[in-house]
């Protein structure tokens, strides 16, 4: 499957809702694997409700260690237990997480782990993680703890073959074109070497996923780090009415995160945790959609789907 798959499996604000369960994001990449942007109470019931294999998980990031944003964790962590996990999961997320981590753990003797956590302290903003077609930044946002956004970007992939160039050249149809598609260098039937570029269009750049928490935004700053993502996903706990509140509180209304949106020049703008003083999401959305008219207030089991096909062909 040639898509990328975000489920929003929770987007209230500090307390439970019928219809909202606390901050959770699952971003499933095309190798099946799942990333987990916090981890709120109730995630692993959402899991199961919109199709997200817990098993396939490997690695869970933190945006801040507020209770709404990761007291799902360790009902998670003991169903992966139960379910007989063997296969490591990585913990990432700004300090004190392993003072937190630990101390759970040896509290509960039973607990013991059949498979391998590996837990990342996160002191300073920048280059977090990376795999071979992706890599993961985070950003320090003001909030009252210490507060992480995270981009997911995608390395550029190599440009398109161009089988008529290769004939051409006189590299024959077989391995050599498989080589040259690899990015290395072959020779041809008349000795000379042919490299990739002479065969290969303009790389093609992957996908940008900004995924903002709870916070005060710096507009300029965040619109740097948040610049033409393919989705943004910024928090909207507060409408205008609320601006003072939201100031005071350190978290940004529906309008706040939709200009920053429209600065970053986001292609997709997605507002979630929502507070229960919202019963409807209308008086956000028409907020936010007066700086950014595509902008959209999630709901739990939303779904977007990222379709690589279509991203290669806007960039031929
Ligand atoms: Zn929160
Ligand atoms: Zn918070």
């Amino acid at each position: 499957m040639s898509r990328l798959r975000l489920v929003f499996l929770g987007t209230s604000a500090a307390v439970p809702q019928k219809e909202r369960f606390l901050s959770s994001l699952a971003l499933q990449r095309e190798n099946g694997e799942i990333f987990l942007f916090d981890c709120g109470e109730g995630a692993q019931y959402q899991m199961m409700k919109f199709n997200i294999k817990m098993q396939k998980i490997t690695k869970i990031f933190f945006s801040h260690f507020h209770g709404d944003h990761y007291f799902g964790i360790f009902g998670l962590l003991h169903t992966m237990k139960q379910q007989g996990r063997t296969a490591p999961l990585a913990i990432y997320g700004p300090f004190g997480i392993k003072q937190l981590f630990t101390g759970i753990f040896s509290a509960d003797e039973n607990l013991g782990f059949n498979f391998p956590i590996d837990l990342f302290e996160i002191t300073e903003e920048g280059f977090v993680c990376e795999g071979v077609d992706y890599r993961i930044f985070a950003k320090s946002v003001l909030h009252s703890v210490y507060t992480l956004a995270y981009a997911y970007i995608e390395k550029d992939r190599l440009g398109r073959f161009n089988k008529e160039k290769a004939l051409a050249y006189k590299v024959p149809r077989g391995p050599k074109w498989r080589e040259l598609q690899q990015g290395k260098a072959v020779l041809s039937s008349d000795n000379k070497v042919i490299s990739p570029d002479m065969v290969l269009g303009k790389k093609r750049r992957g996908f940008k996923i900004v995924i903002g928490s709870d916070g005060l935004y710096d507009p300029e700053a965040f619109a740097t780090f948040a610049a033409g993502a393919d989705v943004l996903i910024m928090e909207a706990t507060f409408s205008d009415e609320k601006t003072d509140l939201a100031r005071e509180k350190l978290h940004s209304t529906a309008r706040w995160s939709a200009k920053i949106a429209a600065k970053a020049e986001a292609k997709r703008l997605i507002l979630t945790h929502i507070s229960p003083r919202h019963k409807d999401d209308s008086l956000l959305t028409a907020q936010a959609r007066e700086e950014f008219p595509e902008a959209l207030v999630a709901y739990d089991g939303l779904e977007i789907l990222l379709d690589r096909k279509e991203l290669d062909r806007e960039q031929m």
